[in-house]
């Protein structure tokens, strides 16, 4: 449902909700909060609510620090798991700055700049994320493990599923919440689920992400379990990637479907696939933004490592899924649930965009198992890699002017120190794998 400011003062009362969140999402995709009272509602809908932007990292500096929310009536939520009476509900906002323009440093913003780009050139985007998590059973002092449920239960007669239940719980708190859950199921890894949700419009979808991943964390700690997004929190199995199955309108119709077209796919869809391909090294920075991230994006896991595309195989970067008609698009499979959705589908659009407006034609598709081609046979076809690590994507990010521009010049600079930081942080850390490996035979 799409809500209107009146609609939600009038839910607001009808419900009986006691506190709203204002939530905003920072530059590292991580959600951020301002609990007010229903008595503040009116004020928080008339974009009258400040906060201190100087403690969130990556905002702003002291001396600039006050910001105003804009809260998006559409978003309004309420909290299935939380008490009946006094109910708690969400807004999703904007970042304004004080003299009424919106905040450079706002992920939301910049997503809502790049639709509008599209949007002048008559394009909408629609999107639909498969997010994939694990689920981990935690210690005595309630500190999360890497021991997933299903281990724990091997050898019971009668396991209770404890990650079952959690998960059906998960669809039912998503459903009340105005999410259309398509499939879920247990993934291939141990204690690792998949939860997919009806695609949508590609602002709602970045904040359905945030939502979904708040719901899921908070739901499993209800049934006593971790729940972690972390893209490759276990050596040796699967990891938990984000494919992004991604397409352009115009004029009420998919834009990337032509029955007359090859393999029925429009022009169109054929150079987003050049642009994506394009930017696919730099956008790994936005879209694979962790230390860890490079962990999962190994070959033997079923993660993407070539940057190739194919209407078959799930082997490459980019996948076309068979159904055409309205459900025509393109399948992009390196981004994992760390990345900021804001960020993540605003490059992915722009990639995209800039495929369509340079009539980027992407290479042949690769149809066969890229995973077993040696060396020699990728570099004769021009099979080029994804960077190996964070330090890569971010030097390949440095040299894509197109994704800088996306990002703006206040998100790219903070963003790019803050990253550095972690890489040379992780860089200069003694591992235990070094331990093993080096202390004895040395
Ligand atoms: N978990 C795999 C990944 O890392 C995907 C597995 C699948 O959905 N087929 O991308
Ligand atoms: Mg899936
Ligand atoms: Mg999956
Ligand atoms: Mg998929």
């Amino acid at each position: 449902p799409k809500y209107s400011k009146e609609d939600v003062m009038r839910i607001a009362v009808e419900q009986d909700v006691m506190f709203i969140r204002l939530q905003f999402t920072d530059i590292f995709g991580v959600l951020k909060n301002v609990a007010i009272t229903v008595n503040e509602l009116d004020k928080a809908l008339n974009n009258e609510i400040m906060f201190d932007g100087s403690s969130i990292e990556g905002f702003v500096r002291i001396e600039e620090s006050d910001m105003y929310l804009r809260p998006d009536p559409s978003s309004f939520a309420i909290f299935p798991w939380r008490p009946n009476e006094g109910k708690v509900a969400r807004l999703i906002c904007d970042v304004y700055n004080p003299d009424g323009t919106p905040f450079q440093g706002c992920p939301r913003n910049v997503l809502k700049k790049a639709l509008d780009e599209a949007a002048q050139m008559g394009y909408g985007m629609s999107v639909g994320p498969e997010c994939e998590f694990f689920l981990f059973l935690t210690d005595a002092e309630g500190k999360p493990t890497t021991v997933t449920h299903d281990n724990a239960g091997y050898f019971d007669l009668a396991p209770v599923d404890l990650g079952e239940d959690a998960r059906r719980d998960m669809c039912l708190t998503l459903q009340q919440m105005g999410f259309e859950i398509e499939a879920s199921h247990h993934e291939v890894a141990p204690g690792q689920h998949e939860i997919d949700f009806k695609y949508d419009d590609a602002l709602s979808t970045a904040d359905k992400v945030m939502t979904f991943k708040m719901v899921v964390r908070t739901i499993a700690k209800r049934h006593g379990l971790h729940a972690t997004f972390m893209p490759k929190p276990v050596f040796g199995i699967n990891g938990s990637g984000m494919h992004t199955n991604q397409s352009l309108s115009k004029e009420g119709k998919n834009a990337f479907d032509d029955p007359s077209g090859p393999l029925g796919l429009s022009q169109e869809a054929y150079y987003y696939i050049g642009g994506l391909m394009k930017h696919a090294k730099a956008m790994a920075a936005i879209t694979n933004p962790t230390v860890n991230s490079y962990k999962r994006l190994v070959p033997g896991y079923e993660a993407p490592v070539y940057i190739a595309w194919s209407p078959k195989n799930r082997s490459p970067l980019i996948r076309v899924p068979a159904k055409r008609g309205a459900a025509t698009r393109v399948e992009l499979r390196n981004p994992d649930p760390t990345a900021n959705p804001y960020l993540a589908l605003a490059v992915m659009l722009k990639a995209g965009l800039d495929g369509i407006k340079n009539k980027i034609q992407p290479p042949a598709s690769v149809d066969e198992n890229i995973f077993h081609m040696n060396d020699g046979a990728r570099v004769e076809r021009g099979i080029d890699s994804l960077p190996g690590s964070l330090d890569e994507a971010l030097k390949e990010m440095d040299k894509d002017p197109l994704i800088r521009e996306t990002l703006g010049e206040h998100i790219y600079t903070k963003y790019v120190e803050a990253k550095m930081l972690e890489w040379d942080e992780y860089r200069t850390k003694i591992s235990q794998w070094e331990i093993d490996r080096y202390i004895s035979q040395f």
